[in-house]
């Protein structure tokens, strides 16, 4: 036997560059997170970089064409509103307006170009404004009329640009006011549109509020952030993936990749395992040919040589006591039964290993050929000190589709098993009975009995099982590989109840007359 206790040493060399691989890849694992996170964060702050240039720029630009304004088309408030009509909407501007110094108030339009009225503090942060150019009355390159950015009140944030005549002396200003709202809802939307481009709609660019900035967590905000230039100068816009942050997308990814390289290794480890298994099996499956041919070779040699002997003794006349003829005679013909069907079981195994086992189904009386048997089985074992009891069944039963030979055979082996591993209590019954839709056949011993754990493998070729008794009993351990063949072919099955040191009962099971029609087919099936 070959148990898969010498296959442990393996055990530490396989799993030991098992766990070897494992640490490696987690920590290639661990290193990727980091890339993956950093690599996100790498993509969400050039995304947030061109949002903001964007934004800065579209909102420069636009403010310049709008405060591009001659002192022709200041001195004219129809050219005036045509103008600022002419230049569209401004992102986030809600008032434009435009003053000459010897005028008596600034001329306040919508983004239409249409007039308009303004609350209090827009009014005065207006006139703070034009203050401020007011200041500045000297000559200017009209190329170069700096802008002014106000800022001092947040709610009404103004550009202001002075504007000069053709000698280059300023003679009044144009500016436009920022509402806060517009700005940040005119800013959300550009972004949107610049990142629906290149990432998902999950993304959003918004103005963060300080707590927000840099936080890691998306429960703070999770926002990375920027300053915004021009005229929001305070503010900082912040980007985040709404669905997960960047952390958070790499540790979801060292998940996903460290479960499949647990499945990988767990397939590697099973698929080492099963060939370790098979490779046990293999050995155990040529221990035991070699254990077959060592019992065999024992099992044919014994009887042969003391049947040679015996038949000498007889032709040379020395034994002459008519009871020693008879007992030589008996023990000449018990050993040649026993060799004929080991010579059987051999003839029978090479046939099933070839698939070329045939059977021959026909209605026979089964509790007829159990009698037969057991007759012909019992008379040497009753004079070895045996008891043999057949019960039949009460009434006679109905004949049943068998190949007598073969279920013979395996009633005989059941038989010879009995007898073998019977130890000291000779007592052997043998039933036949029928249940509702089955014919049980059982053979009934006192013997060494077999663990539960065996059970189930005695069944298989050449095993035996490798304690007590069996070492000195010699077996082919093919006797119920056989009787298990044979009875599936009968489309039955065999029961097993043993206990260690109390007994065995094996019962074959076969389909009753009920089920006739279907062993007829396995006629053909076997035939
Ligand atoms: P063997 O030629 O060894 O008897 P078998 O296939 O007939 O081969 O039986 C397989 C093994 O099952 C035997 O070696 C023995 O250990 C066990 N066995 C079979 N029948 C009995 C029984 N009636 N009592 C105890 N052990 C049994």
């Amino acid at each position: 036997m070959v148990p898969m206790r010498r296959f442990l040493w393996l055990v530490p060399v396989i799993v030991a560059p098992l766990v070897v691989l494992l640490v490696m890849q987690y920590q290639f694992l661990r290193k990727l997170e980091h890339a993956t996170a950093a690599a996100e964060r790498n993509t969400l702050r050039n995304s947030l970089e061109d949002v903001a240039r964007e934004v800065e720029m579209s909102v420069s630009e636009r403010v310049d064409r709008v405060l591009d304004v001659t002192s022709d088309v200041l001195a004219a408030p129809d050219a005036l509103s045509a103008h600022v009509r002419a230049h569209g909407e401004t992102p986030g501007v809600k008032t434009f307006f435009a003053a000459r110094f010897n005028s008596c108030g600034p001329l306040l339009l919508d983004g239409h170009g249409g007039g308009k009225m303004v609350a209090a503090d827009e009014a005065h942060a207006i006139d703070a404004a034009l203050q401020t150019v007011t200041m500045l009355r000297k000559p200017v390159v009209r190329s170069h009329q700096p802008r002014t950015i106000d800022q001092r009140d947040p709610h009404n944030r103004i550009v202001v640009r002075p504007i000069a005549d053709a000698s280059g002396m300023v003679v009044g200003a144009a500016g436009v006011v920022f509402d806060e709202k517009l700005a940040q809802s005119v800013i959300e939307q550009m972004s949107q549109k610049i990142l629906r481009k290149r990432l998902c709609d999950d993304y959003i660019v918004t103005r963060v509020r300080p707590e927000e900035y840099f936080s890691g967590s998306r429960a703070d905000g999770g926002f990375l952030t920027r300053q915004l230039g021009v005229v929001f100068s305070d503010w900082r816009i912040g980007i985040r993936d709404n669905c997960a942050t960047p952390e958070e997308m790499a540790a979801s990814s060292f998940r996903i990749n460290a479960l499949w390289s647990g499945m990988v290794m767990l397939a590697l480890a099973m698929a080492i395992g099963l060939a370790i298994h098979g490779a046990a099996r293999q050995m155990r499956l040529s221990q035991m040919k070699s254990d077959f041919v060592s019992n065999v070779s024992h099992e044919l040699r014994t009887p042969i040589s003391s049947i040679r002997v015996f038949g000498e003794y007889m032709r040379l006349g020395r034994v002459k006591a008519p009871e020693k003829i008879r007992e030589y005679g008996e023990y000449i013909e018990t050993e040649s039964r026993r060799l004929t069907q080991l010579i059987n079981n051999i003839l029978d195994f090479s046939r099933i290993e070839s698939a070329e086992k045939k059977y021959r189904f026909a209605d026979s009386d089964v509790t007829e050929l159990v009698a037969e048997t057991v007759s012909a089985f019992g008379v040497p074992l009753r004079e070895r000190g045996f008891t043999i009891t057949f019960e039949a069944p009460g009434t006679p039963l109905p004949p049943v589709s068998i190949d007598r030979d073969a279920l013979g055979q395996a009633i005989v082996n059941l038989l010879d098993n009995a007898v073998k591993y019977s130890g000291e209590r000779r007592e052997i019954i043998v039933s036949v009975s029928s249940a509702r839709d089955e014919v049980r056949i059982a053979i009934v011993d006192r013997g060494i009995g077999i663990a539960a754990r065996e059970q189930k493998k005695i069944f298989d070729k050449f095993y035996r099982v490798a304690s007590g008794l069996v070492h000195d009993v010699k077996g082919s351990g093919l006797g119920l590989a056989i009787v298990r063949h044979v009875v599936h072919a009968h489309r039955g099955h065999v029961e097993i109840r043993s206990e260690p040191g109390q007994g065995s009962t094996f019962t074959i099971v076969l389909p009753a007359p009920a089920a006739a029609g279907r062993s007829t087919e396995l006629t053909k099936e076997f035939a």
